[in-house]
């Protein structure tokens, strides 16, 4: 028997996917066309201009029919040869996924560990990279913002500390769950390849990923040894000139990617980054007031995307988002691996505005109290009050 029809609207509160707009699930539901006819060129150029404006490069995207691993996957193949050694940092679970992943394509990686609670530490970036005096590092590949956390590192500091260690490395950046909510700029922090994928920020479903490539990572790519055929460069670069592909592309996922991208710069991505700082830092006020830990333990990495929340010992994390999934037809992020019932993640990205994300902070609140987690009430009265203080008045 099924399960009765629930009212209103399901809160996707989780940190990607995150909620589609209503304009892009309209442009996607238009009539497919002919990969290979006139009008998709304009579309293709249209969608990787875009792509460019958001990645803030003047260099080579390109944009696979594939989710954010697909991506990761091209970075890695399309510039290192096998037994290659490469830098990572373990920032949690997504930088622990990405570096087993280079090990089973052949690449030797350096890891430096962490405890989960923080980003990238630019400094012990630095210290390894000096001490490789030879300069066997060939990258140094850095999640931007660290989804299984909620710690977003800073990739401007990475890049001196690659700088001042006067390194050659790559710089490989995973931007999946950062890209068009955080501030980023590909060209100015001398990033070599950006892994980004649709179904965060950019407001789309998944389905699509994105590589924005360096002329330094072009230059790699013609030396690099490893195996690569899908995801091979050159064949999209030199199609993607007239706005094509080599093969048949996610047609109606790119109409969506092209009205995702008119709706950013509608907002102004400045204004998009403020609007994601400003729901985060509402949302750290609730779980304060209540009483519990933000996973992220040092301020200066706190994520605008998704704040961690860790439970009470004793207090298992997946029983309560299952309460609150329950009682409020509420999805919240559950934790991944080394924080696996310890943690819930709170998404507070994309399409949102300050009445979800109340709504979504009541759900937590009421959840708790259902779940029996030692709190004190309140968070949303918190987030409410900074949300009022800063909101935008009429003149
Ligand atoms: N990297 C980060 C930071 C992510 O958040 C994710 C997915 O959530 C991935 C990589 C993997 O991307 P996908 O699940 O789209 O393959």
């Amino acid at each position: 028997q099924n399960a009765p029809r629930k009212a209103g609207r399901h809160f996707l509160q989780i940190p990607g996917p995150s909620p589609v707009p209503e304009r892009v699930l309209t442009a996607i539901a238009r009539q497919t066309i002919d990969h290979r006819g006139p009008d998709f060129g304009k579309l293709g150029l249209s969608v990787l201009d875009g792509m460019r404006s958001i990645f803030k490069t003047k260099g080579a995207v390109v944009i696979y029919p594939a989710s954010g691993t697909g991506a990761w996957e091209a970075a890695l193949a399309n510039t290192l040869s096998p037994g290659d050694k490469v830098l990572m940092v373990e920032t949690g679970h997504f930088a622990t996924l990405w570096k087993t992943m280079a090990g089973k394509l052949g690449i030797e990686t350096t890891f430096i560990g962490s405890d989960w609670r923080t980003g990238a530490d630019a400094g012990q970036i630095e210290q390894a990279l000096r001490a490789d005096s030879g300069h066997t590092f060939k990258a140094v590949c850095v999640v931007h913002n660290e989804t299984s956390t909620g710690c977003t590192s800073r990739i401007d500091e990475v890049r001196k500390a690659i700088d001042a260690a006067k390194h050659p490395a790559l710089l490989m950046v995973d931007t999946i769950s950062s890209l068009a909510s955080i501030d980023y700029r590909h060209d100015e922090w001398g990033v070599d390849v950006t892994v980004a994928g649709s179904q965060k920020g950019l407001m789309l479903p998944p389905g699509l990923s994105f590589n924005a490539i360096s002329e330094k990572a072009l230059a790699a790519a013609k030396a690099a040894k490893l195996p690569r055929s899908f995801w091979v460069w050159d064949e999209m670069i030199a199609a993607g000139k007239s706005g094509y592909f080599p093969y048949t592309p996610a047609t109606n996922l790119l109409y969506g990617l092209d009205e995702a991208i008119k709706m950013l710069h509608e907002e102004g991505l400045d204004n998009v980054f403020a609007r994601h700082d400003r729901l985060a830092e509402a949302t750290r006020r609730a779980v304060t007031a209540w009483g519990l830990d933000i996973l992220c333990k040092d301020p200066k990495y706190y994520s605008s995307v998704l704040t961690g929340v860790v439970m009470p010992d004793g207090v298992d994390a997946d029983a309560v988002r299952a309460t609150i999934l329950d009682a409020f037809d509420m999805s919240l992020g559950t934790g991944l691996s080394k924080v696996s019932k310890k943690i819930f993640r709170i998404g507070h990205l994309g399409d949102i505005n300050d009445l979800t994300l109340v709504g979504a902070l009541a759900g937590v609140e009421m959840g708790l109290g259902l779940a029996n987690v030692p709190h004190s009430k309140g968070g949303v009265q918190a987030a409410m009050d900074y949300l009022a203080a800063s909101a935008k008045k009429a003149a």
